[in-house]
């Protein structure tokens, strides 16, 4: 512990230290999650914009804690990154989207494309590659059909060592999204570096589309430089008729949101598919 005279105040506040104390009650209890089947996939359609059929789903994460019951990843990817506890959980997650996928296949339902978010420290581990190749080994899935979304700040640092990653992804037949577009510092420089099928524009921007003219006009802008890259780009946070129809028109290529779907376990998926293909 620190000596330091004024951090002692800090240190001994009551609700501080009921905080410091549940971070390292549900880091444990994280570290157990994988192993006592607590970690879930919930699946979010993508649509696609013009046919208005389904391209495939997002995998998020869900953590069924036995005491608190659901809990979303906002509240544990950042402690699962500190400790580096993303590693075998991001492994899990890659796992488990490709046991979904085949299952699909095996329900006579088809294949479905899958989307995975990638950590930044699951890209610097240096095990990726070998649990990607593990994967494709152990499981007959598609690689065109997995895509890996990555973040703007996670493509910018340690750049060399991403660029190199990414392209040894693509060379497993893999596909690359960038994922809240917009938001990070991209660099113009950089994004024709990577090799990128996809970017998704960041739901900030699609949720003011209305009422603010300069996030049409981002969104425009990032659609135009995605088709000229030669990219798919996907709007996310779409939550009406109306936010469809001015992204359709501005030319979006495909629409993920509460709109459409919100993320679902595996069986109401199912239902969901059932109901969209009557
Ligand atoms: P993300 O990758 O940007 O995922 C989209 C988030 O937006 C999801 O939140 C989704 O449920 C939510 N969303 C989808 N449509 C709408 C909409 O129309 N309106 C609004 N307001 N929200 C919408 P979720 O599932 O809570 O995930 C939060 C974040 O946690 C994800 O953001 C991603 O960064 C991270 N995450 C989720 N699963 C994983 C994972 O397996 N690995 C890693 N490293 N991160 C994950
Ligand atoms: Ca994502
Ligand atoms: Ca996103
Ligand atoms: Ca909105």
């Amino acid at each position: 512990a620190k000596s330091g005279g004024r951090d002692h105040a800090r240190i001994f506040t009551p609700q501080l230290h009921e905080e410091q104390f549940q971070h390292l009650h549900l880091e444990s209890d994280l570290r157990q999650a994988i192993d006592a089947g607590q970690l879930q996939l919930h699946y979010q359609p993508r649509i696609d914009a013009r046919s208005g059929c389904l391209n495939g789903v997002e995998c998020l994460l869900r953590w069924q804690h036995p005491q608190r019951g659901l809990i979303m990843p906002d509240s544990f990817i950042a402690l699962a990154e500190e400790s580096g506890l993303i590693v075998p959980i991001g492994a899990w997650v890659i796992r488990e989207a490709c046991r979904q996928q085949l299952a699909w296949r095996a329900a006579g339902i088809g294949d479905i494309a899958v989307s995975i978010n990638l950590s930044a420290v699951q890209l610097k581990a240096g095990d990726l590659l070998a649990t990607l190749r593990e994967v494709l080994q152990t499981y007959p899935v598609t690689p065109g059909l997995i895509e890996f979304e990555l973040t703007e700040s996670t493509l910018m640092d340690n750049a060399e060592h991403t660029i190199a990653t990414l392209h040894a992804i693509k060379q497993l037949g893999f596909a690359l999204a960038i994922d809240d577009f917009g938001t990070g510092y991209s660099s113009l420089n950089y994004l024709c570096r990577f090799p990128l099928d996809k970017l998704k524009i960041d739901m900030g921007f699609v949720q003011h589309l209305h009422d603010s003219p300069q996030d049409l006009a981002v969104i425009k802008a990032i659609i135009g430089l995605g088709h000229t890259l030669g990219l798919t780009v996907t709007a996310e946070g779409v939550e009406s008729a109306l936010d469809v129809e001015a992204l359709r028109r501005a030319g979006c290529d495909e629409l993920q949101g509460y709109y459409h779907a919100r993320p679902m376990p595996p069986a109401q998926f199912i239902a969901w598919l059932a109901q969209a293909a009557a």
